[in-house]
């Protein structure tokens, strides 16, 4: 299978390096408008391949992204001092104009996997601008938040985050829900598991949690910048989900008829992921207080994307 990535920033080549070394697809095709980017980017992905795997990874212009069946979108720009978030999204938006068009003129039948932020609007602006099926616009929305939370219930709990079912819905931004009503560990409840191995999930344990997942992003920019390695191996773990027909259960985004009473809004919930882009919704079991902020999370995400004009 032939994945292509436009956009060769931090985030696209960390998901071509996660795809290269996966092994998982035949080819990574990396487009830029910075073609000596692109080239430079697939050239270090390339020479770590002989290790791992044997994926051909190159650069080139979109019409090598013929025949792809999947093209991951991390193309944008960056905030400007004093830019407004709306301002910047405006601009993204002008970016994916440019970008949507040439891609599905080379490659109308891929699947799109929306990475550049803030995602969920960047995946409802991509509906929009390519006519496609929402099933088939899928935004990489909260399955990194998802696997920290997964992973710092697993490291509480002394189990693997593979060992934990939990998710975060909603926005992937400050607004997003840890949905903890539903977590589970093992086939037991959270408050189960923990009370058999001695590590109450108390009031304390769980603000600790619930702030180290909705503020990784902002620790790890002001450490390095940007984060990247998360998301890129995020990316590449829903084109597996694609490339082996996984019907695999993430949060990814996606335009919604409906969603806790808000219409046509992109957001994550739990989606079943396989050949043809998102199979399934589900619909989890929330409390009330969980309801009520993917509400909230789903009315300001609509009130962003009606700002934007295309
Ligand atoms: P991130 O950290 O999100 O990956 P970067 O700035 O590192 O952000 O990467 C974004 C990439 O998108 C840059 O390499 C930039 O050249 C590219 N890009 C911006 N606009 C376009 C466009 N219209 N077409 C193709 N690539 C683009």
């Amino acid at each position: 299978m032939k994945v292509g990535i436009v956009g060769a920033g931090m985030v696209g080549s960390s998901a071509g390096y996660a795809l290269a070394l996966m092994g998982i697809v035949s080819s990574v095709v990396l487009v830029d408008h910075n073609a000596e980017l692109a080239i430079a980017q697939a050239e270090d992905i390339a020479h770590a391949v002989p290790f791992m795997s044997s994926c051909v990874v190159e650069a080139g212009d979109y019409d090598r992204l013929s025949g792809a069946s999947v093209v991951i979108l991390a193309a944008g720009v960056s905030q400007k001092p004093g830019e407004t978030r709306l301002a910047l999204l405006e601009r993204n938006a002008a970016v994916f104009r440019d970008v949507v068009g040439n891609v599905l003129r080379v490659a109308p039948d891929a699947i799109l996997l929306i990475a550049s932020n803030p995602v969920d609007i960047m995946t409802q602006i991509t509906v929009r601008l390519s006519g496609l099926p929402a099933a088939r616009v899928i935004g990489s929305g909260t399955i990194l938040d998802t696997a920290r939370f997964r992973s710092l219930l697993g490291r509480h709990l002394g189990i693997s985050p593979q060992s934990v079912h939990a998710y975060v819905l909603g926005e992937h931004g400050d607004s997003e829900v840890l949905a903890w009503s539903n977590a589970r560990a093992g086939s037991l409840s959270l408050a189960g598991f923990a009370a058999q191995v001695g590590s109450a999930i108390t009031a304390d344990v769980r603000a600790r949690i619930d702030d180290g997942v909705r503020n990784a992003a902002y620790k790890i920019i002001k450490g390095k910048g940007a984060t990247y390695y998360g998301i890129g191996a995020g990316l590449a773990r829903i084109v597996k989900a694609i490339a082996q027909d996984q019907q695999e259960v993430l949060t990814v985004s996606m335009v919604n008829r409906e969603i806790e009473g808000v219409a046509d809004v992109a957001l994550s919930i739990p989606r079943v992921i396989g050949a043809t882009g998102i199979m399934t919704d589900l619909f989890p079991d929330l409390d009330a207080e969980e309801r009520a902020a993917l509400h909230r999370s789903a009315a300001l995400l609509k009130a962003t994307v009606e700002a934007v004009s295309l």
